[in-house]
């Protein structure tokens, strides 16, 4: 018997006697907090998915990347990041300054990224593009220089997918997905990914078994099963968001529209020579003028659901300024030019003239 699809192995335990069973990458398969067969299944895929040669799966993006910090930073480390990102990620280490660990953020580009590298950095965390004005990093730029100072870079792919761009390629160290957005793609489970070359790192798979921060079986089988119409749901999500952009550019009630789609948009250049294909991503930002027109616009909405989050098939729409960034102080938000009007619009896979008009018509309550 061979089925089409990998089954769902839920049980918690495996036969062991004496020592346990070796599994093909040299980890023991006994007890479902350690490994898995379905979560085994799934990081192959993923693996192949990003063109690399190891991946561990974590039960949500935070699991993945809190738990590759902890593996890799230690006391009197010093790490530097963006100051635009996902914001419970810069949240992790700052709670390891406790612990003795740096942090310096930077403003999201090449130039002040590497600017901002001392001789005490050990590590660089960046997104390769940035949520929620989506800025692209030129994230080869940031690659030469860790390389030569031989710092280790994360780069998380979520919003980008490797469908756009694998920064692995590009000699970055370790990349991070969130699964629950493109990857599994549904807005139905949770899960994270970190994928690096080389060796296989026992010390992280340990930090993931004592963490208990792995993914369960069930939701390793939903984000497989996500994962095999990936292509068609970024292509399509792309596609709509281009149209959207070009939709929201020219409405009269729309102060500035931001996506690296537009041949206007800044970031325009960067992403036509990163990116594989000429598609740019389901996400778009515009900023409506204040919070009152953002709030009522998301009141408008008939079609797309408000709320955050991103990827799914579903578009949603989010108020940055109370979610994604509410703890970000305002002279920051001024800086990185998150305006309070500004709407954050995860495109779907409906039919876009249905979103257009969804969009038009809360335009016109706002
Ligand atoms: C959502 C997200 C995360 C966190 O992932 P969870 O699955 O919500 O824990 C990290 N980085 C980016 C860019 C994200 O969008």
């Amino acid at each position: 018997m061979e089925p089409l699809h990998y089954p769902i192995y839920l049980t918690a335990v495996f036969k062991q006697i004496g020592d346990a069973y070796l599994t093909e990458r040299g980890t023991e398969l006994k007890y479902s907090r350690e490994e898995n067969p379905t979560v085994r299944n799934l990081e192959d895929k993923l693996a192949k998915l990003e063109n690399a040669e190891n991946a561990l799966a974590f039960n949500s993006g935070m699991g993945a990347i809190s738990t590759l910090f902890l593996s890799l930073l230690k006391a009197g480390d010093e790490i530097v990041m963006s100051m635009e990102g996902y914001g419970t990620t810069i949240e992790v280490p700052k709670l390891l300054e406790k612990f003795g660990v740096r942090v310096r953020l930077a403003y999201p580009s090449a130039e002040k990224i590497c600017e901002t590298i001392t001789s005490n950095t050990t590590l660089v965390f960046i997104e390769t593009m940035t949520n929620p004005t989506l800025k692209v990093i030129d994230v080869r730029e940031v690659a030469k220089k860790c390389r030569e100072e031989e710092i280790t870079l994360i780069v998380d792919n979520t919003f980008v997918t490797p469908i756009l761009y694998r920064p692995l390629e590009d000699g970055v160290n370790f990349v991070v997905h969130s699964l629950t957005k493109y990857i599994a793609g549904h807005n139905d489970v949770t899960g994270g990914v970190i994928l690096w070359n080389g060796k296989f790192l026992n010390d992280l798979w340990d930090w993931r078994r004592r963490l208990g921060t792995i993914i369960q079986p069930f939701d390793a089988w939903m984000v497989e099963r996500g994962m095999r119409t990936l292509n068609v749901r970024f292509e399509k999500q792309s596609k709509n968001a281009l149209a959207i952009a070009e939709f929201l550019q020219d409405h009269p009630k729309v102060r500035k529209v931001h996506y690296p789609g537009l041949p206007s948009d800044p970031y325009h250049g960067i992403a036509r020579r990163l990116f594989r294909k000429d598609l740019y991503g389901g996400v778009v930002s515009f900023d409506l003028g204040s919070e009152k027109s953002a709030l009522a616009f998301l009141r408008s909405l008939k079609k797309i659901f408000p709320s955050p989050s991103l990827g799914g098939v579903e578009s949603l729409a989010t108020y940055p300024v109370k979610s994604a960034v509410k703890n970000m102080e305002k002279e920051t938000r001024d800086l990185l030019g998150i305006t309070d009007g500004l709407i954050r619009l995860s495109v779907g896979i409906e039919e876009v003239d249905e979103l257009i008009e969804d969009l038009d018509r809360a335009l016109k309550g706002c």
